[in-house]
């Protein structure tokens, strides 16, 4: 186990839109995995809501924790086909994650909604994941620091603490690409969000969680993993396979 200073290192495994009941046994052979293994990051798999109880149940006792993948801005109400971050705490979750770059896209989220989601999730009692970061076209155009400035200001809701909250720093253009950006440019990024997150007025802005995600693999996570400021990943499609995720794992500690 290599110690290391600054935030306990998070690993959450985001699935999507895959999975079913059968993909249980890979949460399971997860579980497996890391039972009484030394290390000192915290883990979380975040399947699609109808896998939410079921996984609970695979990964009871197991040292790896629950969460949703989105969460809607209201307790409770007439909101077809959505789900209340209440219900994702009945089902087992400790947290969950908002303005996902592809809620962002597809469901034209805005950042006041992802603050509103995230001020759900924390008035139900889970951790916030809130992901930000640019597109291809806003770093090709030296925007890229301004672009998460701005999803910081405009997606952290009042009351965010490094207790309740998590960043995860996710350049679009490396989710599901298999590009990277270079460990310079992480750590660019990821030393502005801790300067921005030092400058909110709250005492805790080193203790937060800044995770890295996009095209994380068990090639490239120790070296990811190593950059300054970065506590953690936040893993797409490498998620979906023990294997995979088991070597991410094992690389952030
Ligand atoms: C993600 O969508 O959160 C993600 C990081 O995906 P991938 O690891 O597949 O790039």
């Amino acid at each position: 186990m290599r110690r290391r200073r600054g935030p306990r290192p998070l690993v959450a495994g985001n699935w999507k839109m895959n999975g079913t009941s059968a993909s249980l046994d890979e949460a399971r052979a997860m579980a497996q995995a890391v039972k009484g293994a030394k290390l000192d990051c915290e883990i979380m798999l975040c399947p699609p809501a109808t896998l939410m109880a079921s996984m609970a149940r695979a990964l009871k006792a197991s040292r790896i924790r629950l969460g949703g993948q989105d969460c809607h801005a209201a307790a409770s109400g007439a909101h077809t086909g959505d789900i209340a971050a209440g219900m994702l705490v009945d089902a087992g979750a400790c947290a969950v994650i908002v303005g996902h770059s592809e809620r962002r896209s597809d469901h034209h989220e805005t950042d006041a909604q992802v603050r509103d989601k995230a001020g759900a999730a924390h008035k139900a009692g889970l951790t916030a994941v809130i992901c930000i970061g640019e597109t291809i076209a806003e770093r090709e155009a030296g925007r890229a620091l301004e672009v998460v400035d701005t999803q910081i200001t405009g997606s952290l809701p009042r009351g965010a603490t490094s207790a309740n909250t998590v960043i995860a720093y996710e350049p679009v253009w490396a989710i599901g690409t298999g590009r990277t950006p270079t460990p310079e440019e992480v750590a660019e990024v990821h030393g502005h969000i801790r300067a921005r997150l030092k400058g909110l007025g709250g005492a805790d802005g080193d203790d937060f969680r800044i995770l890295y995600g996009g095209s994380v693999k068990p090639a490239n996570a120790a070296e990811l993993m190593s950059v300054s400021n970065v506590n953690g990943a936040l893993v797409g499609g490498a998620s979906l396979k023990a294997d995979d995720f088991i070597a991410i794992v094992m690389a952030c500690g």
